[in-house]
């Protein structure tokens, strides 16, 4: 069942469990994510980046709003990144039911100005809004990006953005990068930090560069209000590293039902692993005595 990010993660954040966000850009992803939280009766968020939508379509979209209508889990279309107002009606007229509208590289004020006009227009479609303070990283192995050094989320200036800009989701910056660490570098997360945010604010907050992050860092920031985490380098390079088995072994293949069903399968053992730890796994039960 398709549901906004409002409801799904009022759920999350109460209960203390965390729900991934999967950028998927085919078919392929959105199946394996629907598929592999339907067996472990998760609810699950389908993310779209502007620059997924640019390479498959408004159409696209369509489809994703059907296989999420037809899941018999709740399942939410957000907007990974949303970079301007134009990305959020684009957004809300495909029939997304959340968006991320990122000023965070913007001046603070410039930020709440432009995280409340989008507040305004997608509340009005009854469609949820995550703003964004501080900056992720870059490891530069992924096509997001994210800043070149990180600027972490101010507790007091995360309860005053909140304050002021009504979103219902924040993404924080308390150490997490986009894309995988080079192996120079070990990620630790800031759970201090995290907590003091958690004090004052009270929203989910959202993890933004959740693959490669320690099983203890992340188990952790479930305690703290993070009620959403974005998961995307390491589904995807679990699905293009059997594809590129697959390609080696067949090297005159060229039927995608041959070719794909194992790199789907790659996908959803990721998938399945961060359910589990996410601890979202055995509880989209709890939505059915949630009015949606
Ligand atoms: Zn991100």
């Amino acid at each position: 069942m398709l549901t906004t990010m409002d409801k799904l993660l009022r759920v999350a954040y109460r209960e203390k469990f965390a729900v991934g966000a999967f950028n998927i850009a085919n078919s392929e992803f959105v199946r394996a994510v629907i598929r592999t939280a339907e067996r472990a009766d998760s609810p699950a968020i389908l993310q779209i980046h502007p620059n997924e939508i640019d390479l498959m379509g408004d159409d696209f979209a369509a489809y994703c709003v059907q296989a999420a209508q037809r899941a018999s889990v709740p399942i939410v279309i957000h907007l990974d990144h949303g970079r301007d107002i134009d990305d959020v009606v684009r957004a809300i007229r495909n029939g997304f039911t959340s968006v991320m509208i990122d000023g965070s590289h913007l001046p603070y004020e410039k930020n709440v100005e432009l995280t409340k006009e989008a507040v305004k227009i997608a509340h009005a479609q009854r469609v949820s809004v995550e703003g964004e303070l501080g900056t992720i990283g870059n490891t530069g192995t992924s096509s997001e990006g994210g800043a070149e050094e990180i600027l972490y989320t101010d507790p007091d200036q995360a309860k005053d953005f909140v304050d002021h800009t009504n979103v219902d989701t924040l993404a924080i910056a308390i150490g997490t990068s986009h894309g995988f660490y080079p192996k120079s570098m070990k990620p630790k997360l800031q759970i201090d930090r995290l907590s003091q945010i958690y004090e004052k604010v009270n929203i989910p907050l959202v993890l933004h560069g959740g693959s490669d992050n320690s099983e203890e860092d992340i188990r952790g920031s479930t305690k703290y209000g993070v009620g959403k985490i974005n998961l995307s380098s390491e589904m995807k390079r679990a699905f293009f590293s059997e594809l590129r088995n697959t390609l080696n072994n067949n090297p005159n293949g060229y039927e995608p039902d041959a070719l794909f069903p194992s790199s789907t399968q790659a996908a959803m053992t990721v998938i399945a692993y961060k359910m589990q730890l996410f601890g979202s796994a055995g509880k989209a039960s709890l939505y059915q005595v949630t009015a949606l």
